[in-house]
């Protein structure tokens, strides 16, 4: 049984005032696996104290010194990669092509901004005065458990880059990957204080960082309700939040999609990370003239996701990171039954030969109207619905009727066609035909998808602010 003990606070590892623990699971055998010490409000603010000792000198750095951090950071989390990689799939039970992305993902977000800062210019003209850039203040990262590494990562990195220093609370789900991380982090010997990881309930630690006044900026990752209490707190010390959210993404397959490569990379999208994605296209629009033909497309094209252990290399769904996110996306699947939508594959239960462990069938619900509740939540599961479409209006009508808007693919032949679609949807990113993730390009959503973006300049610039100085 792994114990937990330790918190991160100005670079050493110590023992937290807080006495509270929390169980940590394998969510592939429903095994308890260890225990995690919680830290508590006066962990925090000790966290946030360690931060804002190291702030006046390393908000000074210049831009190589910072350069030289992040390329070690990167080096230390590479090093460790098939550590990483084994606790993603104990503690998380992601998939191993998943934990193949997210691994080398977290390593490499050190090293794009690294590049980004490079070829950041802090200093602009606007007519007779001087525009810096200037670190906004000490950050507070907030991150959930669906790929713990790269939340952490990209926040760090970000800070880092514009020159602040920063406390993180990650999910308290994800504590064993937590703490091999924090020693790699702590492996590249960072200023004390420049980052600081404290373990601990959103509601105890994560809201005493909401709330705390030496906290300027608050980065935060994860449900749209959470992210509302945070702005809804910080709004009291004014802070400068970038709230990443959830997402209901519409994937459309448009009537000239060559059906072979669109099927396979709707399901790709709408699958991906056993569909615990805030970027999931689960809303799969598709014509009613070619419906029929699609459906059994579906149906085929999903039997190569394979649901299972995550040991097992060809798993492409792995199980759900809790017995209460297990629970909730089971009800979703009977709500949609009840709802009348009709079930193409899958259902309620777990897949045929697991017995245990918190699995969900992969599931396709059809005939699914977009104001049922199943296409207008958030599962966080393997559930995806297809809603018909009559014309292209009526597609991009539906895609964005929508209380989210983080990213939406869109599944075709004609490339200037789908721009032009693109351009009229309500969302933070566009996928077209499956194209591959960009690192520089700003990741955020519309509406209650969130608030700011993350990435390149964009992420760096919601570190900052801008002073004029006029002379
Ligand atoms: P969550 O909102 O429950 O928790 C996220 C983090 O917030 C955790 O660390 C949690 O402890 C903390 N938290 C909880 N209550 C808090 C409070 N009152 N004050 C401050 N912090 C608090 O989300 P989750 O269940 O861990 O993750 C799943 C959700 O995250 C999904 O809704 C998903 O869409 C979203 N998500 C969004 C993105 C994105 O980039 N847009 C990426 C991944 C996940």
């Amino acid at each position: 049984m792994r114990k937990i003990e330790q918190i991160y606070i100005d670079g050493e590892f110590i023992t937290p005032h807080g006495t509270e623990t929390a169980d940590l699971f394998n969510p592939s055998t429903e095994e308890k696996i260890g225990i995690v010490r919680l830290g508590d409000v006066e962990d925090a603010r000790a966290a946030v104290a360690a931060a804002k000792r190291a702030f006046p000198s390393f908000s000074r750095t210049n831009k190589a010194e910072r350069i030289d951090l992040l390329k070690r950071l990167s080096a230390a989390v590479s090093a460790r990669s098939a550590e990483l990689t084994a606790a993603m799939i104990e503690e998380y039970g992601a998939p191993q092509y998943f934990t193949g992305f997210a691994v080398s993902n977290a390593a490499d977000t050190f090293l794009t901004m690294a590049k980004v800062l490079e070829e950041y210019e802090f200093t602009q003209r606007a007519g007779r005065a001087e525009v810096t850039m200037q670190p906004a203040g000490i950050a507070a990262a907030i991150t959930p458990w669906n790929n713990n590494y790269g939340f952490i990562c990209t926040k760090l990195a970000t800070a880092i880059a514009a020159g602040t220093t920063i406390v993180i609370k990650p999910s308290e789900m994800s504590a064993t990957q937590t703490q091999l991380l924090t020693e790699c982090l702590h492996e590249a010997d960072l200023p004390k204080g420049l980052f600081n990881i404290v373990n601990g309930r959103g509601d105890v630690v994560g809201a005493e960082f909401s709330r705390h006044p030496d906290i300027t900026k608050v980065t935060f990752t994860g449900s749209t309700a959470v992210g509302k209490e945070i702005l809804r707190v910080g709004a009291e010390t004014l802070k400068r939040v970038t709230l990443e959210l959830g997402g209901k993404g519409p994937s459309i397959i448009l009537e000239d999609a060559d059906l072979e490569t669109a099927i396979p990379n709707v399901l790709r999208m709408g699958l991906m990370n056993s569909g615990q994605a805030c970027v999931a296209g689960t809303r799969i629009l598709v014509p009613a003239s070619i419906m029929d033909d699609v459906l059994v497309r579906l149906k085929e094209g999903i039997a190569a996701f394979k649901p299972g252990s995550p040991l097992e290399p060809e798993v492409m769904i792995g199980p759900m990171v809790s017995s209460k996110q297990h629970e909730r996306v089971q009800s979703y699947i009977r709500l949609g039954l009840e709802e009348g939508a009709e079930l193409l594959v899958g259902g309620p239960g777990r897949p045929e030969g697991l017995d245990h462990g918190w699995f969900s069938r992969p599931t396709i619900f059809y005939n699914v109207n977009n104001n049922m509740r199943i296409a207008r939540e958030e599962i966080f599961g393997p559930v995806l619905c297809v809603i018909p479409y009559n014309s292209e209006e009526e597609a991009i009508q539906i895609a964005n009727d929508t209380s989210y808007g983080l990213q939406a693919y869109l599944n075709g032949s004609d490339m200037a066609h789908m721009r032009a679609l693109a351009e009229r949807m309500d969302s933070g990113r566009v996928v077209i035909n499956g194209a591959p993730h960009e690192p520089l390009a700003p990741f955020g959503g519309f509406k209650q998808s969130g608030i700011g973006r993350e990435y390149g300049i964009f992420g760096l610039e919601g570190f900052l602010e801008r002073k004029a100085i006029l002379s």
